[in-house]
């Protein structure tokens, strides 16, 4: 959940690459978590024997005609509330026309002049440093089928199931400037269509899945032509594939070649990409109008009622995080990177009523600890209400900070015991006695004279090394903040 250090100096170094600046856009599909396809009422469920969820509208068997999903509109309107786009009173489909064995029309439905999502931006932290990444639109279309390659019997098969599953294609300005910013972007929209849950987000079923556009250019000069590198589904493949193109363009450039727009696969077999096309434009696809749809008409009726059912979108309920808890806006930012996060954070907050304490110790102690066993939130031992407990002790001066770390690693591993026993059995309490605690203060200022005549004399070191001895000498259960009051007090 912290962003890691290996984050910070990636962006640092990235700003140019041997004298290049990196430019990246994001085309990324999102499968709309509809129960039936966009345009039919055929099933979207992943998984069923090949051509067992197609419908003689997904077959697109002649006379049949498509209708819209209410669902899909919604949901392509939630996204766009949660983005803070334009939700396009009227928009229209529009076909896409290209041969593909797995796209029986013959022809993609798709929006293309008017989409119904229009700008809006993702914002996002890069290690310390706030992010924004603007979106030129997001429209709906419809998925294709797949061809299966049964190499075994030398055969390829169609399977239609896929066809006419509803898709949201989010496209990005070209805004990002390195590998670790758009791979944070990717990870940050993952985390907004999976949070007001229009989407189920799993990459390996290809629910999410990203076209990086990237191209390099010296500063100042224009954009570099770009190549487009299609179909990544894991954020480990896209910092990889952007990587490995960032590094081949500039090698083509340096040897004195034109860079060629293009669509490129990632292999992660062998890290490289590969052209597999050179792109076409738009022109090639004769988009026009689809005369079988009406142009999609929604009402500011339509858009209140939806945004009213949706829950709290994670950039407003960092805003008030901030606002209520008087968090900064990175803290309440990390704390909003999941829904499970954010429940954690407020549960134990309203019980021990310590937010800043609380937000500490969640991004502290135990994110990293969860980070140390590649677990989330979901699977931390600790319950919130026993954070909530320790972070209560911490407060109440029962124990320091550091015996707080050892109640933790207790409770990591015996999650049944409760803080209080841990203290106990452990003996971890802090010195509260202040006679007691005066007796050593005395003891250790008698034993060291040269360190109360050298902070006498002006160095303020020298008092840190008189803590020390007092803590050593209560064993570490004095108060630090409390030995060092009463060692100014004697001191002075
Ligand atoms: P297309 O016609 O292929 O849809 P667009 O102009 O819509 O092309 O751009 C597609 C994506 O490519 C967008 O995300 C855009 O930001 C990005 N893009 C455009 N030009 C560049 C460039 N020179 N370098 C990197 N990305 C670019
Ligand atoms: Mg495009």
């Amino acid at each position: 959940m912290n962003a890691s250090v290996q984050d910070k100096k990636t962006a640092a170094k990235s700003l140019l690459v041997m004298g290049y600046e990196v430019v990246i856009g994001f085309e990324t599909h999102a499968q709309l978590s509809t129960q039936s396809k966009i345009f039919s009422r055929a099933p979207t469920a992943f998984g069923a024997e090949p051509n067992t969820q197609a419908c003689a509208v997904d077959l697109a068997l002649p006379g049949t005609l498509p209708v819209m999903n209410k669902g899909a509109v919604e949901r392509a309107i939630e996204l766009g509330l949660a983005l803070g786009s334009t939700i396009a009173p009227r928009s229209v489909f529009a076909r896409k026309n290209y041969f593909y064995p797995d796209l029986p029309k013959g022809y993609q439905i798709s929006q293309f002049e008017i989409p119904v999502v229009q700008g809006g931006s993702v914002e996002f932290y890069l290690g310390d440093e706030k992010k924004t990444v603007h979106l030129v639109r997001a429209h709906l279309e419809e998925d294709a089928g797949k061809s299966l390659h049964e190499d075994f019997i030398g055969q390829t098969g169609i399977d239609l199931n896929r066809a006419g599953t509803p898709l949201l294609e989010i496209v990005t300005e070209p805004d990002m400037r390195s590998s670790a910013e758009a791979v944070a972007y990717a990870k940050e929209l993952h985390k907004i269509v999976t949070w007001i849950g229009i989407c189920d987000g799993n990459m390996q079923e290809g629910s999410f899945r990203c076209d990086a556009n990237v191209s390099v250019r010296k500063p100042g000069e224009p954009l570099g032509t770009r190549r487009e590198i299609k179909n990544l589904n894991s954020f480990k493949f896209m910092q990889q594939a952007i990587d490995y193109e960032i590094r081949w363009q500039i090698e083509e450039l340096e040897d004195g070649r034109a860079i060629q727009q293009a669509t490129v696969l990632f292999n992660p077999d062998t890290g490289e990409t590969r052209a597999m096309r050179t792109k076409e434009d738009a022109a090639d696809y004769r988009y026009f109008p689809d005369p079988d749809l009406p142009p999609l008409v929604i009402a500011a009726e339509w858009v209140e009622r939806v945004r009213s059912a949706m829950t709290e979108l994670p950039r407003v309920m960092a805003a008030r995080f901030a606002a209520d808890y008087g968090l900064s806006d990175y803290d309440a930012t990390q704390l909003t990177q999941s829904r499970e996060v954010a429940a954690y954070f407020e549960a134990a907050t309203q019980a021990c009523g310590q937010p800043k304490l609380v937000s500490n110790w969640i991004m502290g102690e135990v994110s990293r600890r969860l980070n140390a066993a590649e677990a989330d939130i979901s699977a931390c031992p600790v319950s919130a209400a026993q954070l909530a407990q320790l972070v209560a002790r911490i407060q109440d001066g029962t124990i320091s900070n550091n015996a707080a770390r050892q109640v933790l690693d207790v409770l990591w591993s015996a999650p049944d015991s409760t803080v209080d026993a841990i203290i106990e059995a452990k003996g971890l309490k802090q010195m509260n006695d202040t006679g007691a605690l005066a007796a050593i203060v005395d003891a250790v200022l008698a034993a060291n004279p040269k360190n109360v005549q050298e902070f006498r004399a002006g160095n303020a070191k020298a008092l840190n090394a008189l803590v020390g001895q007092i803590m050593k000498g209560s064993q570490g259960k004095a108060n630090p903040q409390q030995v060092n009051d009463l060692l100014r007090q004697k001191l002075a």
